[in-house]
């Protein structure tokens, strides 16, 4: 067992599965969260054992402040302590504003911002005590620059983003870093009925982005970017330019 532990919410599947590996690889123990698919969980899972960690999955819904509070004493209890947490969890409801139900408008804020803060509050506690920690919170490019059809996500991620900028600045003096990132289209699950062909004209890389892209600078917010906090790193293949 390595003395520095990773947790990654919704690190079964695409970008939260990247970034568990990226920092298993960095020598980092890792505890990935998941909503339902278990069967995914489990081979990320023996993905990152194989990599000479230690490495569990935990199911729970990160929008359930209890379930979330009962899982992270337990990872305390088993671990002893939390290093790094990346908020990556997070979902779609889209569809446009005027016909927005108050059940996708919910769904969508619980998850993607509150389900950050009720994990991030679990965590920071043991971070104070540890005196150290390093947050990185998956934010969007569409919380920067907003979406016609995702007014909910848009939302939703930049209260991300305000909470990465008021969080890094209380706990700055903890030694606790707290950063963002802020993908543009990545291949996952999540963007797979997306037009590929049609972004790819838009995009000045001329390719989509693999969650491998957004891993790296994950890693290095987490891990290599020391003097870092309160940022939002725009990865987009030049998108937003
Ligand atoms: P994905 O492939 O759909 O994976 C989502 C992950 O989140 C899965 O592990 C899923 O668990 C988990 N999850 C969903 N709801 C949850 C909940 N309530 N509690 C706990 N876990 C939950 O998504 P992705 O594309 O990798 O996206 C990851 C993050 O990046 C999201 O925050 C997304 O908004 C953000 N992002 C993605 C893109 C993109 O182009 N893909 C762009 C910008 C930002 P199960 O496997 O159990 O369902």
């Amino acid at each position: 067992m390595s003395e520095k532990l990773a947790l990654v919410t919704g690190g079964s599947r695409g970008i939260g599965k990247a970034c568990a590996i990226e920092l298993a690889k960095a020598g980092y123990d890792v505890v990935i969260n998941y909503a339902g698919n278990e069967e995914a969980a489990n081979k990320t899972v023996s993905e990152l054992k194989s990599l000479g960690v230690d490495a569990a999955a935990y199911r729970f819904d990160i929008s359930d402040n209890d379930a979330v509070n009962n899982a992270i004493k337990e990872i305390l209890e088993k671990y002893g302590r939390i290093d790094i947490l990346v908020n990556n969890a997070g979902i779609t409801r889209d569809g446009l504003f005027m016909r927005m139900s108050k059940e996708n408008w919910n769904a969508v804020i619980d998850t993607n911002l509150t389900g950050a803060y009720n994990v991030s509050q679990a965590v920071v506690k043991a971070m104070v005590k540890q005196r150290c920690g390093a947050i990185v919170n998956m934010a969007s490019i569409v919380g920067i620059y907003g979406n016609a059809g995702q007014a909910n996500y848009a939302a939703a991620k930049a209260g991300l983003i305000g909470l990465t900028k008021s969080l890094s600045k209380e706990l700055a003096s903890r030694n606790i870093r707290v950063n963002a990132v802020a993908p543009g289209f990545i291949q996952t699950d999540m963007t797979k009925d997306l037009d590929a062909e049609k972004i790819t004209e838009v995009i000045p890389l001329k390719r989509l982005g693999e969650p491998s892209d957004i891993a790296s600078a994950v890693k290095f917010l987490a891990v290599d970017a020391t003097y870092v906090t309160g940022q939002v790193l725009q990865i987009d293949g030049g998108l937003t330019i």
